[in-house]
Parts: structure tokens; sequence; C-alpha cells
């Protein structure tokens, strides 16, 4: 069995873009950018042996707002630049009802399937609520990234970054 770390992709990998107080992911690949830091972080987590499985909810696809052809070609941009073992994504609004748009777990359980994951030795990276909700649903360790929009959500740990949290993770191998 592997040990996975989960990457929320919006807030933790890419930017969150402000729209109007409303904080959200890119709507055009444009508009979609890695946060700095983040390819040294992906690979620290996979020399440490490590899956890292990006889950991520872009229900800008359901509302019409993102279309597919743009999500796939921030998803090839981020495989391209990143060590990611794979790339799970619900295109999903909540009106859908779906198992996989988190707090939901059905990402992290499909990934685990797929991928022999021990869920209980792995981890999520992110940055809401819905994120650590999804992650304890699925028995995995919770790493929140502060951010002003989630003050007030507890995790079981919290990093400034991406890197911070993964430093986290790789100290308590030792
Ligand atoms: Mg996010
Ligand atoms: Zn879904």
């Amino acid at each position: 069995m592997k040990r996975a770390v989960f990457l929320d992709r919006d807030g933790v990998i890419a930017e969150v873009i402000d729209r109007g107080g409303r904080p959200g992911g890119a709507r055009s690949f444009d508009e979609f950018k890695l946060l700095p830091g983040v390819r040294k972080a992906v690979a620290r987590l996979k020399e440490a042996g490590f899956l890292a499985i990006v889950v991520t909810n872009q229900p800008d696809i359901a509302r019409g707002l993102l279309s597919s052809q743009d999500l796939e070609r921030m998803h090839d941009l981020l495989r391209q630049e990143l060590r990611l073992d794979d790339i799970l994504s619900c295109p999903h609004d909540n009106a859908d009802n779906c198992s996989c748009r988190k707090p939901r777990p059905g990402l992290l359980l499909r990934a685990a399937k797929k991928w022999e994951i021990d869920l209980a030795r792995s981890v999520i990276v992110g940055d809401r609520e819905s994120d650590v909700q999804a992650g304890r649903s699925a028995d995995c360790e919770t790493i929140l990234i502060d951010a002003p929009y989630n003050r007030g959500v507890e995790a079981d740990h919290q990093a400034a970054d991406l890197s911070e949290a993964v430093t986290i993770i790789i100290g308590k191998e030792h």
C-alpha cells in the first residue's frame, strides 16, 4: 500500500482569483498561474516516497463559466511542470449531488482504489473547510493553507504555503 499526499489545486498549487470578494479558480487558461515554490515542494514529496495527486472541485464547468478544453490545458500544464502522479477533478455543482464534490471524499476514494493507497497514512493539503472535511471522511491527516478567507477553519496542521506543508509532512518521517 502506498502513501499519498492529496493536493487541492486552487489556493494550494495555483493562484486563487478574487472576484469581488469571492475567491475562486481560474476561468480561462490565461488566468491560470502556479504559486511560487510548488515545483520544488512536489518534488520533495516525491523524493520522500509519496504519490502526489491533485483533487480539485471545478464547479465552473457545471456552471458554464469554464470550458473543459481550458481545464484540460491547465491540467496539461500541471503535468508538464510538476511531478504529479494524477489529477482528479469534480466538474459538478451542488445540485448534481455527486459523490466526488468535496467535502465528499469520492475523489480520494477513487484515487485510493486506482493507486492502492493507504488512506490512514496519507495527507490532504487544502485551503477550504471542504478539503479538511473530505480528508477527515477518508481518514487522512489534514493540513490547511492559511488564507484570509478560511479563518476559523480547523485542521490537524496549518501551514503558510505548500512548501511549509511539505516540511510538516516530511518532518514527521524522522
Ligand atoms: Mg482550494
Ligand atoms: Zn462530482
